[in-house]
């Protein structure tokens, strides 16, 4: 499992190496393009929340958004969560001047929908295939269109969509791991 070693870790990984002077001079870090290399070998992917006009910036800038593209429609499983689902996302609204996507994933999202990082909250909620668990909400994103090979795995009482899950893509607008409770990613882990 590329469980971690998410997009957010790139800048890590420039600094582990000296990299932020490289970045700044354009070059390529070989580093970097390593992990291009390990999406083959991963059993599966996690792209967590974040910032995914981050995710984007730094996908583009290391030439990563075609291999994470390639490997996820190529069926490597991937839980991608808040920023993730996002940065999946056929089409996002309310989107960042020039933010591009991976496209994988056939749903419309929108972006900040559940309002600003003060408008943060917790909740518990039934997730299709996971039961119920608590569920941060930050800068969270809802679904508003659902393509037809994808299924809702979580609803809001209000009816809003957060959860969906498309052949080996879940995606949930929420974060599961602001709490003490594993549930999502261990049965994900379990189900590899
Ligand atoms: N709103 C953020 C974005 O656009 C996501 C926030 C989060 O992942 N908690 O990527």
């Amino acid at each position: 499992v590329l469980q971690g070693r998410d997009l957010a870790v790139l800048v890590d990984a420039a600094e582990d190496r000296g990299g932020l002077e490289a970045i700044r001079r354009g070059e390529r870090l070989e580093g970097l393009l390593d992990l291009a290399d390990e999406l083959a070998a991963v059993d599966g992917l996690v792209l967590p929340g974040g910032e995914s006009t981050v995710f984007d910036k730094l996908a583009r800038t290391f030439h990563l958004d075609q291999p994470l593209r390639d490997a996820i429609a190529g069926g490597l499983p991937t839980l991608a969560t808040c920023a993730g689902l996002i940065y999946c996302a056929r089409e996002v609204r309310d989107a960042a001047v020039g933010q591009q996507t991976l496209g994988v994933l056939d749903v419309v999202v929108g972006r900040n929908a559940f309002g600003s990082q003060v408008d943060s909250f917790e909740t518990t909620l039934d997730v299709k295939g996971y039961g119920s668990v608590p569920a941060t909400f930050i800068r969270a994103p809802r679904v508003v269109e659902l393509g037809s090979g994808v299924q809702a795995i979580a609803t809001m009482s209000d009816g809003s969509v957060v959860g969906v899950q498309q052949g080996r893509i879940t995606a949930l607008a929420f974060h599961p791991e602001q709490n003490e409770d594993l549930t999502i990613h261990r049965t994900w882990v379990d189900r590899l």
